[in-house]
């Protein structure tokens, strides 16, 4: 930016002006009046450039008394955020003890080689399907999950920004826990999702607000395994039987934020084909106006796709992300995804469109091993060496491949 240049120019510009049109002071003031040069994408939140000479007083307060000569400016301002969304982080017996064998326990290894992946990204979401407990004597295993803190620990040091916490396994360890996690979030930069500790919390939901883009986003669940909430303490978690909040809630952001998120928990457990129920929820969300949905909780990848609500409503859909970290005994659950979204507003005369460019699902899975060699790898990076030592399931790359493909198509959706 030559701003020094463009300085003497006014300066010397304006002195013309001054002299040539003395008394009326009117090229002067169109001079200061001339709207900025917006720049395009590169550098969206770039301060508009000076233009004011220094030599002139400042007549900032003064109303423009005609209208420029300039055109109005319509060079359209494009701001883009990349939001990328990992499965179920599903910490199974296998996978705390990869981790207590140091002092303090640490689970940094699990996420060592996706930790790039979710840094760079603008936004990174993870659903904790299991809920965390303080106490070490208080961890366990499946069906009442308790996990170890330092897996939080871990979780925000690889980098994520948005813990989903609205899942059929939040109230394992009772409601004390759900507030518990609410604690352990609190003095770290994430935006924690589907679970509040007042019904005022749960009364507006969260939008975040990244590189000039407000998404709203909203994490709900079908349901917590046959526990219950306790009858006054309904607003603890989002519940998807709960519709009137759930459309109260998608109204709102559509109201308030440039984009809807919706991270819904639902789907059948282990089938790679949405449920006709999933399908049912899905419709009713796009056609109410979200704009991106992921989805979790069947344990293995489901295929994703732009979807149109009968309505025409449009929405990007992961119906799956399958499992992100467990210790489940089949191929297909330690195959995952991360989904990799581009989200994009473009501002013109001041009116925004704000829209999904781009989307993609990079295809994870979970090394499986009795040590710290326990890990999540994206399949690109995985070796045959490695899936032959798949603790669990001994498979090789081509397999893990043809899956992908069989589950989410070979072409990406667009
Ligand atoms: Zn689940």
């Amino acid at each position: 930016m030559k701003r020094s240049a463009r300085r003497a120019r006014s300066v010397l510009f304006g002195l013309t002006c001054l002299v040539v049109l003395a008394g009326t002071g009117f090229c002067a003031w169109q001079l200061l009046t001339r709207p900025a040069p917006v720049q395009a994408a590169a550098v969206p939140s770039a301060p508009p450039i000076e233009t004011q000479a220094p030599t002139q007083p400042p007549e900032t307060t003064q109303p423009p008394e005609t209208e420029t000569t300039q055109p109005p400016e319509t060079e359209p301002q494009i701001q883009t955020l990349e939001l990328v969304a990992v499965g179920d982080n599903l910490i199974h017996n296998l996978v705390f003890r990869s981790g207590w064998g140091t002092d303090p326990w640490n689970y940094d290894h699990l996420y060592q080689y996706v930790k790039d992946d979710i840094s760079a990204a603008d936004l990174a979401v993870i659903d904790q399907e299991t809920i965390f407990v303080k106490d070490h004597a208080n961890v366990s295993h499946y069906p009442l999950f308790g996990t170890p803190r330092e897996i939080g620990d871990a979780v925000y040091k690889a980098g994520f920004d948005v813990i989903l916490h609205a899942n059929n396994h939040v109230l394992d360890k009772g409601i004390e826990n759900v507030y518990d996690a609410i604690d352990y979030w609190s003095d770290k930069d994430v935006t924690v999702l589907g679970i509040h500790n007042s019904a005022e919390d749960a009364r507006v939901p969260k939008i975040v607000e990244k590189n000039g883009i407000r998404l709203g986003m909203l994490n709900y669940t079908y349901s917590f395994n046959g526990l219950s909430l306790p009858s006054d303490q309904q607003y603890a978690v989002d519940v998807l039987t709960n519709r009137d909040k759930l459309m109260a809630d998608i109204a709102y952001l559509e109201a308030h934020a440039d984009m809807t998120v919706a991270f819904l928990h639902m789907g059948a457990e282990y089938s790679v084909t949405p449920s006709e129920e999933a399908r049912r929820t899905v419709e009713d969300v796009v056609a109410a106006g979200a704009d991106l949905l992921i989805c979790g909780h069947p344990h293995v990848l489901e295929p994703y796709e732009r979807y149109t609500a009968q309505n025409g409503n449009e929405a990007v859909v992961y119906y799956s992300l399958g499992n992100f970290v467990s210790a489940q005994t089949e191929l297909d659950r330690l195959l995952g995804g991360m989904a990799k979204v581009t989200i994009q507003k473009t501002t013109t005369d001041g009116q925004s469109v704000t829209a999904v460019t781009d989307f993609d699902l990079i295809p994870l899975v979970t090394h499986t091993a009795t040590d710290t060699s326990y890990a999540v790898y994206k399949l690109e990076d995985y070796t045959d060496e490695l899936a032959a030592r798949n603790l669990l399931v001994p498979t090789s790359t081509q397999r893990l491949w043809d899956r992908f493909h069989e589950i989410v198509g070979d072409e990406k959706p667009s």
